[in-house]
């Protein structure tokens, strides 16, 4: 027995599954998960001191690579100052503008310390604001693991519930708290348009990933946004766009900036920490000023805007904001996918990519999805062998069929010829 195996035994004495999120378990794809002892620029090595190309890194924030030099000290240099103080700090202010200034539809903005802080309190600002309780979301997504979120929802939830049911999709979310939530299915105008038709004046917010990650990537169509934001609009409804996982992961100024959409409220996290735990939401001033102290919508936090959470989140926006950033990321990616799809293509196996900024779908599929449906039709059996033929040799993909994947900066040439090299023989092996 290995030492991941000892210690995936070991832990689950102590924790539910051995992991704390459930998608870290392997339940999809079968297996031991690998424990990460360190990690450097898009290496992690396991227990067992083996070196693996990281190809979610930590689901998305590691987009500078793992530890970054740069962000390390910014990051060493806050924490000897203390770690946290509950009281307001100049790095939280510097965070607030670098982001109210890439990204210009969030004029405030509020910090908290996860994405589902993010999202949940998103929501109740809209509801506040609106004095409405009805809330849209779309079959697939993900937004974190509030109750009233938890209805159709992708990631983790589409791995392992019975997702197909119009019930909560996980236990302990009261019916009747979910009856406020409507689920459509993404990309689907008409539907969107009949509920709005419908029930317009009583819907309060629509949240949506505007390239969803949570049911693999899937991108919308540019029509579907159009009618959504002008729909919510005509309403008086909050368009709330979760960028916590597209927000300066797929363009400096998030997805809004690549689909000229101006959201009502924007929920960010994960790159914005650069790994550490910190989130925020944020948007128009005049819904931002209903929250407490001036407004009487509640949210608070023991270690929202921590110090060194901030500083890392600094340091990373720095990074990211550098001329030709995005441009190199983009271009290293497509080279991967290219390179994925020509590999399979060699092999005979039916593959479909697609990608934007550092971000990038994998699917055992004829055609590049565009629906929960059609993402839930792929070939599950062909991405678990895939999947572990790769991690034979070295590559870490996400293990689900239903999650993104992620590259970094650190994700050269060189990195890029390597997981090739490794896919060559893996879909050989599916062939
Ligand atoms: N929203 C989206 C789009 C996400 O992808 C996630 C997490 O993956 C969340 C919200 C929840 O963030 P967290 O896991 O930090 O609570």
């Amino acid at each position: 027995m290995g030492k991941n195996e000892d210690l995936f035994i070991r832990a689950q004495k102590t924790i539910p599954g051995g992991v704390n999120s459930p998608v870290r378990a392997f339940r999809q794809v079968g297996g031991i998960p690998r424990f990460v002892s360190r990690a450097k620029g898009p290496y992690f090595w396991d227990a067992e001191d083996k070196r693996y190309i990281d190809l979610i890194m930590s689901w998305g924030p590691m987009i500078v690579g793992h530890a970054n030099p740069e962000v390390v000290e910014a990051v060493q240099r806050a924490a000897a100052t203390s770690f946290s103080y509950g009281a307001p700090t100049e790095g939280e202010i510097e965070l607030a503008e670098r982001i109210c200034h890439l990204m210009p539809s969030v004029e405030q903005v509020r910090m908290v310390s996860s994405g589902t802080e993010a999202t949940m309190s998103a929501l109740r600002l809209a509801r506040g604001y609106t004095g409405r309780d009805l809330i849209i979301k779309f079959e697939g997504c993900y937004h974190g693991h509030a109750d009233s979120l938890l209805v159709k929802a992708g990631s983790g939830l589409l791995t392992f519930a019975d997702s197909t049911q119009n019930a909560p999709s996980s236990g302990g979310v009261p019916q009747d708290l979910v009856k406020h939530t409507l689920v459509l299915p993404y990309n689907d105008i008409a539907a969107l348009e009949e509920v709005f038709l419908k029930q317009g004046e009583q819907v309060a917010a629509v949240i949506i990933e505007p390239i969803t990650g949570n049911m693999n990537l899937i991108k919308p169509l540019p029509e579907f946004l159009s009618t959504l934001r002008q729909l919510t609009s005509q309403h008086g409804s909050v368009l709330i766009y979760d960028e916590v996982m597209t927000g300066f992961r797929v363009a400096l100024g998030g997805a809004q900036s690549l689909q000229g959409i101006t959201p009502d409220l924007t929920c960010l996290g994960k790159v914005m920490g650069g790994g550490m735990p910190i989130a925020a939401f944020g948007g128009k001033k005049e819904i931002m000023s209903k929250l407490a102290p001036l407004g009487n919508v509640y949210q608070a936090g023991t270690l929202s805007g921590n110090p060194v959470a901030v500083a890392s989140g600094l340091k990373t926006l720095e990074i990211v904001s550098r001329p030709g950033f995005y441009e190199q990321l983009t271009s290293q990616t497509e080279q991967l996918m290219k390179g994925l799809k020509l590999a399979a293509d060699t092999s005979g196996v039916p593959v479909s990519v697609d990608s934007v900024g550092g971000m990038f779908g994998l699917y055992f599929a004829d055609q590049v999805p565009r629906s929960f449906e059609e993402v839930t039709q792929s070939n599950i059996e062909h991405f678990k062998q895939f999947f572990h033929a790769m991690l034979n040799e070295g590559i870490y993909l996400a293990p689900s069929a239903y999650e993104a994947g992620f590259t970094s900066i650190t994700h050269d040439s060189e990195v890029i010829e390597a997981i090739l090299a490794a896919a060559q023989t893996a879909f050989k092996q599916l062939a």
